[in-house]
């Protein structure tokens, strides 16, 4: 009589092939984080914001995401660009009024290095001002203050990163150049 295998036999064989997989991957990740030390491999949350930098997404506090919601429900009125227009045409392209700060650039964090130049041509007075005209409540200097916080730390960040990838290639170069003679 020939063996054939059923549906449900597969079906535990598939279970105990995904079982094996993440135990295998659970082993290797505990072997890995043991040994950080030694292989000098990067780990811990320092390690993973670098991983992000260069994306530009840093870290938010606890504190920071509550507040979020609170600046971001402009509602388009446009009512904070009257006025705006001999700013908007002295700024050669980088501000294009308040609403375009408080609706779009102010939203998208890798975007915060443009913002923060744009938040530079609007004197604090004057969006203490305009944050009085808004109905929507916008607290405008509350938005400046984030996007210039998260933007500063974002370049921080970036040039971190960017300094370790350069202190790494010459490395990885002489690495290689050493093999490449070896193999001479
Ligand atoms: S006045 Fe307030 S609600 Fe209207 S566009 Fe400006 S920020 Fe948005």
């Amino acid at each position: 009589m020939r063996f054939e295998p059923s549906t449900s036999t597969f079906g535990v064989l598939e279970r105990i092939h995904a079982i094996w997989l993440l135990a295998t991957c659970l082993l290797a990740t505990l072997f890995e984080s043991f040994f950080a030390p030694l292989t000098r491999k990067r780990r811990g949350l320092r390690a993973f914001q670098r991983s992000y930098a260069l994306d530009r997404l840093p870290p938010l506090t606890p504190e920071e995401r509550r507040t979020l919601p609170t600046l971001s429900g402009c509602i388009a009125c446009g009512l904070c660009d009257l006025g705006e227009g001999l700013r908007v045409a002295r700024s050669s392209g980088v501000y294009a009024g308040t609403m375009d700060l408080m609706l779009a650039s102010s939203r998208s964090m890798p975007d915060f290095d443009a913002a923060m130049r744009s938040f530079a041509t609007v004197p604090e007075a004057r969006l203490a001002e305009l944050e009085r005209r808004c109905p929507a409540r916008i607290p405008m200097q509350k938005v400046a203050a984030f996007v210039r916080a998260k933007g500063l730390l974002e370049e921080e960040e970036v040039r971190a990163s960017q300094g370790a990838i350069a202190t790494k290639a010459p490395r990885a170069r002489g690495r290689r150049a050493n093999a490449e003679r070896r193999g001479n």
